[in-house]
């Protein structure tokens, strides 16, 4: 009798053999039975316009899409994440996220590792980056909300928090659009609502107009209150230099974006002239993109955007090379989740704050002695309000509703 491939059974017995069984077992092991997809479009109180506005290359904003995804397992668990697009890409990344979701049906959402490769290799034709990364996102969200709410943590919790807040400063009051008299009662108003730095829109045509709005409001507001500035890529690197030396006076926290925000040698030139922290990152939309820009020595703060490079599981692979780098960390916009991703660095972070989203849900986030307070909620904490259903536009199904 020739041997067979199973090993015998006294290979299994031992101490081992229990913990493998109970690792496997029904008490760990779950399905997803169902994912549901909504298109939500937010309209916005006021076009937003930044520097790209004032340059011409956009248009005012109006709105913001969000690809919503809902999971539901077999075993009774709920998880809700969330990607968005601005100006253009919202009907992108439903449609794409619609033809890869079905790959999730029946596997164990607690394998968001396998499962995010999963869904890139479900749609590996148009790559690893952008779009299809950025509807991948949703699903990945969906997933930590899930996983932490079923282990009764807030995420922050589960991943392994530092602080249970994170220092906050707005920038939804110093858009350019804005008279500079309400730039400033807006700062007033955000430091007042326990907000606790400010932060302007420069990169307009005539230098000297950002020169007057940033010396109103540091003249305007207490010295000690932190300000930052934002360029959004406006700058070319000659004028982006005599900005930056112009505003070194100022003292100033970081300035954002300066230049384009592929010009990786661009942003180490000036970070190494200036005084000023150079800040930037929140246009890429991989990891490998970041790489490049970190690798390249082109920052003091990484301006991470977890919808934007493929969710929770790329930005957590960042946030361990940033450390390794000994780099700060002001994620990009969606405050829901990036609260619980800063409060887990180790650094101290700055998280950005913007109201914008607050319709979308029932719960929100406190501000506080200038942080932003990590919710006792378990998950991400956040529940969809009747409004976000009222603006979907869209919604798809895959699986059965268990
Ligand atoms: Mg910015």
């Amino acid at each position: 009798m020739t041997a067979t491939a199973t090993p015998p059974t006294s290979a299994l017995a031992g101490p081992g053999a229990a913990l493998v069984a109970a690792s496997a077992g029904p008490s760990t092991v779950d399905r997803i039975a169902h994912v549901k997809l909504s298109s939500v479009v937010l309209p916005l109180a006021t076009p937003i316009s930044d520097a790209k506005v004032l340059t011409g290359r956009q248009k005012p904003m109006t709105e913001v899409v969000f690809l919503v995804v809902e999971i539901q397992t077999e075993g009774g668990h709920e998880g809700v994440g969330f990607s968005y697009s601005k100006r253009a890409g919202g009907p992108g990344q439903f449609a794409h996220a619609r033809e890869i979701g079905d790959v999730l049906i029946g596997e164990d959402p607690s394998d968001i590792a396998k499962l995010w490769t999963k869904l890139a290799w479900a749609g590996a034709s148009v790559g690893r980056s952008g779009l299809a990364t950025q509807a991948i996102a949703a699903f990945d969200v969906a997933l930590w909300d899930l996983k932490s709410k079923r282990a009764g943590l807030p995420l922050a919790k589960l991943i392994g928090s530092h602080r249970d807040s994170v220092r906050t400063y707005n920038t939804s009051g110093g858009f350019l659009h804005t008279p500079i008299q309400e730039v400033m009662e807006n700062a007033a108003k955000s430091l007042e609502a326990g907000i606790g730095a400010i932060k302007l829109k420069v990169g307009q045509p005539d230098w000297r107009t950002d020169v007057a709005r940033v010396t109103a409001v540091r003249e305007h507001l207490d010295p000690d209150v932190p300000l930052m500035v934002d360029a959004n890529q406006q700058w070319d690197r000659a004028t982006a230099m005599r900005m930056g030396r112009i505003f070194e006076e100022f003292g100033l926290v970081w300035i954002e974006e300066p230049l384009d925000a592929y010009d990786a040698e661009g942003h180490a030139e000036l970070r190494r002239a200036l005084d000023t922290p150079i800040a930037t990152g929140e246009m890429l939309a991989s990891v490998d993109e970041h790489l490049r820009l970190i690798e390249a020595g082109a920052q003091d703060i990484v301006q991470p955007d977890a919808p934007r490079i493929g969710g929770i599981t790329q930005f957590l692979k960042l946030a361990t090379i940033m450390e390794s780098k000994r780099l700060e960390m002001a994620p990009h916009f969606a405050m829901e989740i990036h609260v619980q991703l800063a409060a887990a660095y180790s650094i101290e972070p700055w998280v950005e704050h913007f109201d914008w989203l607050d319709p979308l849900f029932n719960e929100s986030l406190e501000t506080r002695d200038g942080r932003m307070w990590v919710s006792d909620r378990p998950g991400l904490g956040f529940t969809l309000s009747d409004q976000a259903r009222a603006w979907t536009v869209a919604t798809a199904e895959l699986g059965t509703r268990p």
